[in-house]
């Protein structure tokens, strides 16, 4: 997970996150069934309005693995403390909830929340303080160094998101060989997947 920083809050949501909350968090206290739709603002879907917001703070990558380029599928937003969740309803449209995410990070975490999880764009976050890459198998490993609780931070961030699924491991070792493949006066580095681990 590369650190990232957080855009401007789009106008749409400015002007109409809090409404739009409030819609929602009454609706589901009417039917706990009720499905989420994006609300409209100017009649195109909120979703469309702000995903390339979302997308212009990761260049591209998703917001939790890093991967890029984002394939079909890959540029769903996610919410971060999730909207089907009572506790969070107040929050399906706060723009500091929502996160451009990948196909492989939104089925792994699905409706799943833990005040442990690490979010990239915290201004205290960092690859190298809650984790280290090993660069013999490619997993992501604990900071052996960090503190208890950003070890638990860093363990819960691993399981919630697979980041050690074969298929993430793969990935990150052809993005690693391709990235050492090159001269260095050919690698831009936003045209590679899995940022964090290039020094
Ligand atoms: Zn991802």
């Amino acid at each position: 997970m590369k650190s990232f920083i957080r855009g401007i809050e789009p106008l749409a949501l400015q002007q109409e996150s809090v409404r739009w909350n409030r819609q929602w968090m009454e609706l589901r206290q009417r039917n706990s069934g009720a499905s989420f739709n994006w609300y409209s603002y100017n009649r195109t879907p909120v979703n469309q309005i702000i995903l390339p917001d979302l997308k212009a703070q990761t260049q591209d990558h998703c917001s939790y693995c890093d991967g890029f380029p984002p394939l079909i599928g890959d540029d769903t937003i996610d919410h971060f403390c999730p909207k089907s969740d009572p506790l969070f309803y107040h929050l399906a449209y706060t723009w500091h909830n929502l996160y451009v995410a990948c196909n492989h990070c939104q089925r792994a975490k699905l409706e799943q929340f833990s005040t442990l999880l690490l979010r990239p764009d915290d201004v205290l976050y960092t690859f190298d303080r809650y984790f280290i890459y090993n660069y013999t198998d490619h997993t992501i490993c604990i900071n052996p160094v960090a503190t208890v609780e950003d070890q638990q931070c860093a363990a819960e961030t691993i399981r919630m998101f697979e980041f050690n699924h074969n298929g993430k491991i793969k990935q990150r070792r052809d993005s690693y060989e391709l990235w050492i493949s090159k001269p260095a006066q050919d690698r831009y580095l936003d045209d590679f997947s899995y940022r964090f681990i290039f020094p």
